[in-house]
């Protein structure tokens, strides 16, 4: 294997066997890589990228002129779009620079980050591209959310799925000297609740001291014990942007629960609270409902033990009319 994919975390499968299609050349145009956000995808991607653009064939050279630009971010033959944030002119006319020879005639390539989130005219320009491959021109599409895509588009890329990464995996990411500053117990935390996404470490770290905090209540309210979390709502209900920051760590709590979690009604529970915080997410960012309202009706639907529970959006149906739940 390419030395270079050596130092990419987990994923050793899917790059022994993308390697194995590129030397083979029968490297697909159009490539799909699905699989959970902050895992590596777009990392490997952006190797694989290089390698086919490097003059050499059967490794990364990083010196010919090729391997120079691509490292100072300035390849004329490289796009990067983020579906997130893109225009649909834009789209239009990355591709048609796609379609013009290669500069460094090696090959030319669109890497298309968060690629469910493109808007429909943006998918109609991208599928004419697909439908009619050039040689040495290739599209890596990458996403999170792979069953957003058009299906159109999905049956003309070859699919590569990726997984989450596992403990032992984050855990060697978190060897890195760039979190020395992280004491051990922490990185403990980083690593259990990270759901195997390098994406949940980085957000974590910035929260570090509120996760133990959050940690507490949520179990107090698994356990049906709603005191803790009224005082923590009233607290918290007062600073709007630190209600964003704990339903996102509340988020990753939960679905980190719902995994190691063996009852079936507390899976349950939890799943329905993952989907509560989405909507609260939406009631209190866009319909400016009442947080302390908000938030105390999603945690005492996880706390009601005895009832069957049921989605805040239930509740809310009126008022939520058109936000996926
Ligand atoms: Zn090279």
């Amino acid at each position: 294997m390419v030395e270079v994919f050596m130092r990419v975390v987990g994923h050793k499968n899917q790059i022994f066997k993308l390697l194995e299609l590129l030397q083979g050349q029968i490297f697909p145009s159009a490539i799909l890589f699905a699989g959970p956000a902050g895992v590596g995808k777009k990392l490997i991607a952006s190797k694989i990228a290089k390698h086919i653009m490097c003059e050499k064939t059967d490794i990364i050279c990083e010196t010919c002129k090729s391997c120079i630009l691509f490292e100072a971010n300035n390849s004329p033959d490289l796009f990067s779009i983020d579906g997130a944030n893109v225009l649909v002119e834009e789209v239009r006319e990355t591709i048609n620079k796609l379609l013009l020879k290669s500069f460094l005639n090696t090959a030319k390539i669109l890497i298309i980050d968060n690629a469910d989130q493109l808007n429909a005219q943006s998918y109609n320009a991208l599928l004419k591209t697909v439908e009619e491959p050039r040689e040495n021109t290739y599209i890596f599409l990458i996403t999170s959310n792979y069953s957003k895509l058009p299906q159109t588009l999905i049956s003309r890329c070859q699919l590569w799925n990726f997984n989450a990464l596992s403990n032992d995996e984050v855990e060697s990411v978190l060897k890195d000297s760039k979190f020395n500053e992280i004491s051990a117990e922490d990185k403990k935390i980083l690593v259990e609740f990270s759901c195997g996404s390098l994406e949940n470490v980085n957000y974590l770290r910035e929260y570090l001291d509120q996760v133990v905090e959050v940690r507490s209540i949520f179990h107090s309210v698994c356990n049906g014990d709603i005191s803790k979390a009224l005082g923590y709502i009233e607290k918290l209900k007062k600073d709007k942007e630190k209600v964003k920051i704990h339903l996102g760590i509340l988020k990753l709590l939960a679905r980190n629960e719902l995994s190691e979690q063996k009852s079936t009604l507390l899976k349950r529970k939890i799943a329905i609270f993952i989907e509560n915080i989405s909507v609260a997410e939406a009631l209190i960012f866009e319909r400016n409902l009442n947080t302390g309202y908000v938030l105390q009706s999603i945690f005492f639907k996880l706390a009601n033990a005895q009832n069957q529970p049921k989605s805040l959006a239930d509740d809310f149906e009126q008022l939520i009319d058109g936000i996926v739940v």
